[in-house]
């Protein structure tokens, strides 16, 4: 883990970029890696630095600059989810921002430890000066029968999600694929993960594709793409949808960054036979 003032930070093109944390979530190996045998899972669970089929996954989330904004994508799980979350607000500090410095706020999809840090405990926006984006098939996935007809062990999800996307109703832009946010920050719909889930590309020379839960795990999605992530809503759709943002990936020499690979989640892939190797532009920083 960086510790409170060391962030890897990059240029990309006009975009300056730092790599925020909002702290590890806990998960067991069948989260990471559900259609593994138990040894493939025990060496998942390894390489992810766990032990007795427990690991952290990261949060990794890019506070993006400009010359007009500065944006956030994600805003962690405040403390509504696991005890080791929320701290993104004191880590925008220690990178210089206050939370009323953030001027747009985007919304991959509303899962607890992506959307969740958006309210203060008292109901406040976290964010206030913000402009709020959220998908527009994932605000309707969300708000409509489909998420009410999810299993009982899944409603505190849409409860949450409720909560948080009812808060921001009177000041959203809802995004489809292929909008542009500002110039050069594009959207791009991945859908699989949840219905609405989108990715993002920051263009320049080469793209840097913001991947957040399309490629959930450093240490099992590029090697074994097939393999789903315990979150996956619809597993089929997410492991079409992974290949997919996998090839444009290589085929256009982008920079990745993912949300719960090992710090900081910057890198590259490659094609490798049937599957994908990634290589980390931060070294070995686990
Ligand atoms: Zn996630």
């Amino acid at each position: 883990m960086a510790s409170q003032t060391d962030f890897y930070s990059f240029k990309h093109g006009m975009f300056a970029v730092t790599v925020l944390s909002d702290g590890p979530i806990l998960l067991n190996g069948e989260l990471f890696a559900p259609e593994a045998t138990d040894a493939e899972r025990a060496v998942v669970v390894a390489r992810l630095n766990g032990s007795d089929n427990m690991a952290h996954a990261q949060s990794n989330i890019p506070l993006i600059v400009t010359e007009d904004d500065v944006i956030l994508i994600d805003v962690g799980a405040g403390n509504r989810f696991q005890p080791t979350e929320g701290r993104l607000e004191e880590n925008l500090k220690s990178a210089g921002y206050s939370a009323e410095d953030v001027t747009i706020v985007i919304i991959s999809h509303a899962h607890p430890d992506h959307i969740w840090g958006l309210l203060r405990e008292n109901g406040e926006l976290r964010f206030p000066k913000a402009r709020h984006f959220v998908g527009r098939e994932e605000w309707d996935f969300w708000m409509g029968d489909a998420a009410s007809a999810l299993p009982a062990e899944v409603q505190p999800f849409v409860e949450g999600a409720r909560r948080d996307l009812n808060a921001i109703a009177d000041r959203v832009t809802f995004l489809n694929d292929g909008d542009e946010i500002v110039p050069g920050l594009m959207v791009i719909a991945t859908p699989g993960h949840t219905a609405g889930h989108l990715s993002f590309q920051l263009n320049a020379d080469l793209p840097l594709i913001v991947t957040v839960d399309a490629v959930a795990s450093d240490v099992v999605a590029f090697e074994k793409p097939e393999w789903s992530f315990g979150f996956d809503m619809d597993p089929d759709r997410a492991r079409v949808t992974r290949r997919a943002l996998l090839d444009r990936a290589v085929r256009d020499n982008a920079t990745l960054l993912g949300f719960h690979w090992i710090y900081p989640g910057v890198g590259t892939v490659r094609k490798d036979g049937e599957a994908y190797a990634f290589t980390s532009a931060a070294g070995d920083r686990s």
